[in-house]
């Protein structure tokens, strides 16, 4: 037997009941040895009748006085009294229902009873607790998760059975140095302390193994795909060009703006490879500092790709990017997949002899046949969407590209030092003059109306609006549909105005129309799906209805918020919602209270863990069993030692580093995006 044996070959399961294992994700032996407990039951703390507290549990280790007897109270209930005794005192034992239990129970025979003590000092009482046989002392039970069909119980059985019929050794995929240098004792050791410890001091240890090791395993995949980075690069930068571009802006450049384009530039002249998070609330203006870096890499000869995460932000860059390069006559392009095949092929040809000098687009520009003659940076807007690996993929384009990334909305520090932990930062701290707060209102459905009157009154005074909706099309819950919605507002309510849909299964070309319609004034009023999430950018538009706001978690709504209040108007943010839970009322209030994007991530962060915190499934972080991805200490640990593994086999093909690199790339493996 080893890691790889399909479940279903081990005794007592078989088909149907792996099946259900599979449901929990158990599908190999290794799946189930990696299956920890979610809690432990100690029976080895025993507590006398008389000390037993009457809060919590406890176990007791007790004679039972006489067979249980049993009683029939009504149909279907029969409770089973017995006394039992730990020599000091007395307390009477019910079972409820149970008669298995209760017969199992032999007189003058020592168990151990784990549960709630209730009663009175005078006599006390235990119900349905968990019984031992006494000679089974001295261990700590294993809990697991379960499953309909598939209790604790059945999964110990099942983990005992895999070590009594020989165990099943696993690879170790930390290297014995690693090991050695950090004290930590060896994956098997661990993996059975794991599930059946002697005591909680090596329950500690083993499990802080197997923390450190998902972390460990977690860098280390990080940094494998982000490829063996050369600390120096060819893509020489010589000049700085920073002035010119700045003075052809319309607006003066904020302090913060200035910084970060000096932190890029500086460390480009010193040779070195830059690798740069760029972090900035929305509408701290991220994309003019990505501008001004660009300018300076392409006026010293080189070529730059920016890559979006949909066609209608990269279609949006390229239009601001033309506003600021074609007056310097420097030849840009879009490559998305809807560009048409012809069209396509010509971009290639003249990327490839090194005409064009930026090309912004989609994931569409890691297809191979991509090929730039001299990449030299490569800026990827995040928005949380493209999976790490895409963004070492274009890195590959080049000999050692400069490479910024540009997070859309603010992460907290101890996240981003899990996911960008190899990177530089710049922040943008400070938002550009004029802006003011974006006012925020949570309201219950029934005073839709009145909002929709507070929305036309911003449209006849010539300002525009966003209603955002969860979905698109009619579904049987009440969610409201975007479509239905955007047609019923049409007509009715707003009919006097021009209204918009857009949402993500429309044509790329019918959303770029529906944008530029509403970029150029003539869509007064757009319904949208969160497709708008992505940094669409009219400062003309004032004011955002939010549908089902329950469905958004709080940096989505902060990101979504983040559309308006970009131009001089005053902007008002109207939350709509009927759910009542706490948790949605806690985000409604945090909302409403501050406009402080870094605040509003650390409180998601807090709410929803870090994981979700990316959004389900888009962010391409596998799943941590035990750690945390802010347990900075063990994190920084982890980090340090993938990074010495690493600096001395930097594809890991050592055979002692193999494990680790088969262990590293099946972790992102299963959470590729797309
Ligand atoms: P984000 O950081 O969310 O990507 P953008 O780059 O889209 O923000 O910028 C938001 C808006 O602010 C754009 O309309 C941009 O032209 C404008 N902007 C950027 N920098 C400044 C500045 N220093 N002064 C005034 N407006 C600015
Ligand atoms: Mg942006």
């Amino acid at each position: 037997m080893d890691e790889k044996t399909d479940i279903k070959y081990l005794k007592t399961v078989g088909e149907k009941r792996s099946k259900l294992l599979n449901k929990i994700g158990i599908f190999t032996v290794g799946d189930l040895l990696r299956y920890y407990p979610r809690d432990y039951l100690d029976w080895s703390k025993v507590s006398s009748i008389a000390a037993a507290p009457f809060d919590g549990n406890c176990c007791i280790r007790a004679v039972v006085d006489h067979k249980p007897v049993g009683a029939k109270i009504r149909k279907g209930l029969t409770i089973y009294k017995t006394v039992v005794t730990d020599g000091e005192s007395l307390m009477n034992l019910t079972i409820y229902n149970n008669k298995y239990a209760a017969e199992s129970l032999c007189a003058g025979c020592e168990y151990l009873f784990y549960g709630k003590v209730t009663g009175n000092f005078h006599r006390r009482e235990m119900n349905s607790p968990l019984i031992a046989k006494a000679d089974e002392a001295d261990k700590i039970q294993p809990i697991y998760r379960q499953t309909a069909g598939i209790n604790s119980r059945y999964i110990e059985r099942l983990v005992k059975q895999v070590y009594e019929s020989g165990g099943c050794t696993v690879t170790d995929c930390i290297p014995l140095s690693v090991r050695e240098k950090l004290c930590l004792i060896e994956v098997n050791k661990a993996i059975r302390t794991m599930h059946f410890p002697e005591n909680y001091d090596m329950l500690a240890e083993a499990r802080h193994r197997m923390i450190f090791e998902e972390l460990f395993v977690f860098r280390t995949g990080l940094m494998l795909m982000r490829g063996g980075r050369k600390k120096t690069t060819p893509v020489n930068i010589k000049k700085d060009y920073t002035e010119e571009f700045f003075e052809s802006l319309p607006f003066e450049p904020t302090s913060a703006q200035r910084r970060a384009v000096k932190d890029c530039i500086g460390q480009m002249l010193s040779q070195t490879t830059m690798n740069r998070l760029l972090q900035g609330d929305v509408g701290s203006g991220k994309t003019a500092v990505a501008a001004a870096v660009i300018y300076t890499v392409v006026k010293n000869g080189f070529q730059c790709a920016f890559m979006a995460p949909t066609e209608i932000l990269a279609s949006q860059h390229y239009n601001t990017c033309r506003n600021f390069f074609d007056k310097f006559n420097i030849r840009i392009a879009l490559l998305t997949g809807s560009v048409t095949a012809a069209k396509k092929r010509e971009i290639k040809k003249s990327l490839a002899d090194g005409e064009i000098r930026l090309v912004i687009g989609t994931h569409a520009l890691i297809s191979d046949d991509v090929i730039f003659k001299n990449l030299g940076l490569v800026i990827t807007d995040e928005q949380h969407r493209f999976g790490v690996r895409h963004r070492g993929a274009l890195g590959h384009k080049g000999d050692s590209p400069h490479t910024l990334v540009m997070s859309a909305t603010p992460i907290p520090r101890t996240l981003a030092l899990a996911v960008y932990g190899d990177l530089d930062v710049s922040v943008l701290d400070e938002l550009p003059p004029g802006r003011q707060p974006v006012e925020t209102y949570a309201i219950g459905s029934d005073k839709r109306t009145r909002a929709f009157n507070y929305v036309k009154k911003h449209l006849e005074s010539g300002r525009q609006g966003y209603i955002v909706c969860p979905l698109v099309e009619e579904n049987e819950s009440d969610l409201a549909s975007a479509q239905e919605y955007a047609e019923n507002i049409s007509k009715g309510f707003f009919s006097g105005f021009k209204v918009g849909l857009l949402h993500g299964k429309m044509k790329a070309a019918d959303k770029d129309s529906v944008m530029s319609d509403f970029v150029s004034g003539k869509i007064r009023l757009l319904v949208s799906t969160t497709v708008i999430e992505v940094g669409v950018d009219v400062p003309n538009a004032v004011i955002m209805v939010i549908e089902n706001a329950e469905r958004f978690g709080l940096s989505q709504l902060h990101q979504l918020r983040g559309r308006i209040g970009r131009g001089q108007y005053k902007s008002t943010c109207i939350l709509i919602t009927d759910a009542k839970g706490e948790a949605v009322g806690r985000r409604m209030k945090i909302m409403t209270q501050t406009n402080d994007g870094f605040k509003i991530a650390d409180e998601d962060l807090k709410m929803r863990g870090p994981g979700d915190f990316f959004g389900a499934r888009q962010h391409g972080l596998p799943e941590m069993k035990l750690a945390q991805l802010t347990d900075t200490q063990t994190l920084s640990e982890a980090n340090r030692f993938a990074e010495e593994v690493l600096s001395d086999d930097s594809e890991l093909n050592k055979p002692e580093n193999r494990p680790l690199k088969e262990a590293a790339e099946s972790l992102f493996k299963s959470n590729v995006m797309n």
